[in-house]
């Protein structure tokens, strides 16, 4: 979301007259688009605006804007903390940029980061040319997970509008992309966003977007099917799935549109029904299993992969190990892992009396690691032999010579191949010649 979010003030700003460079010392404004979903990422956010200030001294027209989650979540205090920021800009102010830019140009210091989201206008995104685009389609999160930030930094959920991301994701192939990302916190939630304005209706919980012309329901299987649709031969993908939100209609489309891939991000975050309960998760490892296996009986090679959290407050070290039984008995093919990090303003933040010692969060989160790894490998092995299409993303001459050309298969599964040639952006056919922990080796057929 931080890329795709960075890519649009890149957009914004080149219609107003700036470029991108990738010397500090050179440029006229410095952008941090910050993240907040863990500490350490919050803290190298001001570590780095810290070393932009020193910049500042010796250069004061210098502009610097601090935006995203964190900014969201500081506001003014951003400003007092670090008197030489000229813009903290919150995530629902994102297109609000162009304007604000023009106002700190004049030596004005702005705060932007109203709880209502800035109106989208047909902005061209100037996309830097690769061979994945990541086109959001829904923003926000009403789940309240008691561990997250992200319902508190980016507001309740709210859908783009159909015709706006189609635009998109035509302009996007019409420029060479081979692959659509379709992003947001909950995919399944398309249609039935909060904040319509953008539309032209009123904001109101819960709302629909409705029907379009020929009466069918405006949700993710749809917008899939509007973007299968489209000529040409691309990818598409979505993420991130919330387990109990998938619905059959959207495991149809992978099964039967040629270009929807197979592959579902579906956060599992524990393997214990007390964690679970506590973390707000709406449902139990047996739910979360029965979907598991109902996507794989449904879909051939289907890639699952999931998010966990180590030492959520109070988990004990047997509840800690259904997680580690969870992650083998489905088979996950990958797993992001991370040791629980207090939120400011969440519920489970405030439970400190239940807090696992810090060396206890480490050792979890190596052995959660290990497992994820063990998992991977597994899951590669089951590739050996096959033959796959594979879109190469990458083209690397390496010290010793070699060439080789990485790419990934429809299930997302990272295959390097020796090949003396470019072939960014191209389908080729590939056979797995061997398994690694996160990749799969492979040759030209
Ligand atoms: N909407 C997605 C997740 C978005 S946040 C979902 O519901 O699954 C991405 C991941 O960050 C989460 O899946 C979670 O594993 C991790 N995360 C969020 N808050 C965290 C925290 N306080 N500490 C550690 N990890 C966290
Ligand atoms: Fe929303 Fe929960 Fe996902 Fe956070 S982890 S974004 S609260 S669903």
């Amino acid at each position: 979301m931080n890329k795709s979010d960075a890519e649009r003030m890149y957009g914004m700003l080149e219609h107003i007259g700036y470029t991108q460079t990738d010397e500090p010392k050179e440029a006229d404004m410095l952008i941090i688009n910050t993240c907040s979903i863990r500490q350490l990422s919050e803290d190298k956010a001001y570590s780095q605006i810290g070393v932009w200030g020193k910049i500042k001294k010796s250069k004061p027209d210098l502009k610097i804007v601090f935006a995203g989650c964190v900014a969201q979540q500081g506001g003014k205090n951003i400003l007092k903390r670090a008197p030489y920021v000229d813009l903290v800009l919150g995530t629902q102010r994102l297109y609000e940029l162009p304007n604000l830019v023009k106002r700190i140009e004049t030596g004005e210091r702005v705060v932007s980061i109203e709880e209502k989201p800035f109106e989208e206008s047909e902005i061209q995104i100037n996309r830097v040319k690769g061979v994945n685009a990541w086109i959001p389609i829904m923003e926000g999160c009403n789940n309240f997970c008691t561990y997250c930030i992200v319902p508190y930094t980016r507001g309740r959920e709210r859908s783009r509008k159909p015709e706006l991301i189609l635009a998109e994701v035509k302009k996007a192939l019409s420029e060479g992309f081979k692959e659509i990302t379709l992003l947001g916190q909950n995919v399944d939630s398309y249609g039935k966003g909060v904040n319509e304005t953008q539309n032209g209706f009123e904001i109101s919980e819960g709302k629909e977007f409705g029907k379009d012309l020929q009466g069918n329901t405006i949700n993710l299987a749809w917008l899939l099917r509007q973007i299968n649709a489209i000529e040409g031969k691309f990818r598409i993908r979505f993420v991130t799935n919330y387990p109990t939100d998938i619905t059959d209609e959207v495991i149809d489309t992978v099964i039967e549109l040629d270009k929807v891939c197979e592959y579902f991000h579906i956060p599992m975050q524990s393997g214990d029904d007390y964690i679970l309960k506590k973390m707000n998760r709406r449902y139990d490892y047996a739910t979360y299993k029965k979907i598991c296996d109902h996507i794989r009986s449904r879909v051939k090679d289907v890639t699952i992969t999931s998010d966990f959290i180590a030492g959520f407050p109070g988990e004990t070290e047997e509840q800690f190990e259904n997680t580690l039984k969870a992650m083998t008995e489905l088979e996950l093919d990958y797993s992001n892992t991370a040791s629980y990090s207090p939120r400011e303003k969440t519920v489970a933040a405030k439970w400190v009396d239940l807090y696992v010692p810090e060396d206890v969060k480490t050792d979890r989160l190596a052995r959660l690691n290990e497992h994820n790894r063990a998992c991977c490998l597994a899951s590669n092995k089951k590739y050996l032999g096959r033959e796959m299409e594979v879109l190469i993303e990458n083209f690397e001459v390496r010290k010793n010579g070699d060439k080789v050309i990485t790419g990934r298969t429809r299930n997302n599964k990272i295959v390097h191949i020796p090949c003396n040639r470019d072939l960014r952006g191209k389908f080729i056919n590939v056979r797995i010649t061997n398994a690694r922990t996160w990749y799969l080796n492979g040759e030209l057929v």
